[in-house]
């Protein structure tokens, strides 16, 4: 079709670049869907069609993650933003007890100021001083006294610094924000209290958010939540109290069931990551500094690579030529400057080989 031809490479940092299969399924059954004869924009949220979507998409990621009885997975609304809010109206409310926070990026910092507003609030570490260009080491993160929880960013989106494993945190429930790594690479879900991860990166659209829960610390919620930010509510209901977004854990299932079965489950999808980012660092380390990494060389970011070049004059040029490459949205946040690849689960090879056939080229001569 010529639609797929026109398709340029798409390195938004979200909404992104979706499964071209995906797309391509969500088309053919746009108008029907198989064996319903119903677009799924079109049937009730409790039609068996419906039910059957649900429950295949929580299950497909309960087996992907390896998400034990211990954990409940629900869907939410509200973005990931939603969650900087309900995690500490959950978990923190009413508890004498500070919440810490590990501050590597934009978004932590965004989460701890909502926490502010509930409780009790400890910045364990704060990368801001080196503009959130690292991770903590160790013996760096200063824990309260038996906080309420630990909440870390898997993945600092703007920044494109990742964790490469979880900080240990003793007893204390760890939390993460796995938005824009969530299903990029196994996660040891035993290990965390709390995960929460809006969609619209490497699990599919704008409109759902994912929670994994550990089922003890559900208790924490108080009655006088409204019971649409009680996590209890959706729990209880199955992710279904109202209208969930339909169309969004549609996607979020296909998405999931592509990952297991065309990308070999999310060590398959962690190792084509990988080399992916590699393919960008080995350009940067090789670039003689023309290509300057925002991020530390050991918290580099497979989903997220940031760098800049010599001047503004130089980026600009950059993303122009780029564009007219076909390889667009490569600008990066304007609170961090310079260039920004997103490259999530759906990026192909080919966009990042492209991508790198460019830099190179870009360096080599320049067209400003
Ligand atoms: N956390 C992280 C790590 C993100 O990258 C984003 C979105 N870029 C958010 C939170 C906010 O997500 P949402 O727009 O779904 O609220």
């Amino acid at each position: 079709m010529a639609m797929v031809a026109e398709r340029i490479f798409n390195f938004s940092p979200g909404p992104a670049v979706l499964p071209l299969a995906v797309l391509e399924q969500a088309r053919d059954e746009m108008v029907s869907l198989p064996g319903v004869g119903a677009s799924v924009l079109e049937i009730s949220h409790r039609s068996p069609p419906f039910d059957r979507i649900l429950e295949e998409t929580l299950q497909g990621l309960r087996d992907l993650l390896a998400i034990g009885p211990d954990h409940d997975l629900i869907f939410l609304q509200g973005g990931a933003s939603l969650q900087f809010s309900m995690v500490p109206m959950n978990l923190l409310r009413g508890r004498d007890a500070a919440a810490d926070y590990i501050l590597t990026g934009t978004w932590g910092s965004t989460a701890v100021k909502e926490a502010r507003r509930e409780g009790k609030v400890h910045v364990a570490w704060d990368g801001a001083a080196t503009k959130h260009d690292r991770l903590p080491t160790a013996d760096e993160i200063r824990l309260s006294p038996s906080p309420a929880y630990v909440h870390v960013t898997s993945n600092e989106t703007i920044q494109g610094v990742q964790w490469k494993h979880d900080p240990d945190v003793g007893d204390a429930p760890l939390v993460c924000d796995c938005s824009s790594d969530f299903l990029s690479r196994p996660i040891d879900v035993g290990r965390h209290g709390l995960i929460y991860a809006c969609a619209q990166k490497n699990a599919g659209i704008a409109g759902v958010t994912a929670v994994i829960v550990r089922k003890d610390l559900l208790s924490r919620s108080r009655d006088d939540l409204p019971s649409m930010l009680d996590y209890r509510t959706f729990v209880q209901a199955g992710s279904r109290p109202n209208t969930p977004p339909v169309f969004a854990i549609y996607i979020l299932g296909l998405v999931s069931r592509w990952i297991r079965d065309t990308m070999g489950g999310l060590a398959g999808m962690h190792r084509h990551n990988a080399a992916k980012a590699r393919l960008l660092y080995d350009v940067l380390d090789a670039s003689g500094g023309f290509y300057a990494g925002h991020a530390r060389p050991d918290c580099r970011s497979d989903m997220n690579v940031t760098f800049r070049l010599p001047d503004e004059r130089h980026e600009t040029a950059f993303v122009k030529g780029a564009a007219a490459h076909g390889l667009v949205d490569l600008k990066g946040h304007r609170s961090v400057g310079g260039i920004r690849a997103s490259i999530y689960n759906a990026m192909p090879v080919s966009g990042v080989e492209a991508l790198r056939d460019y830099m190179l080229d870009f360096q080599r001569s320049p067209r400003l």
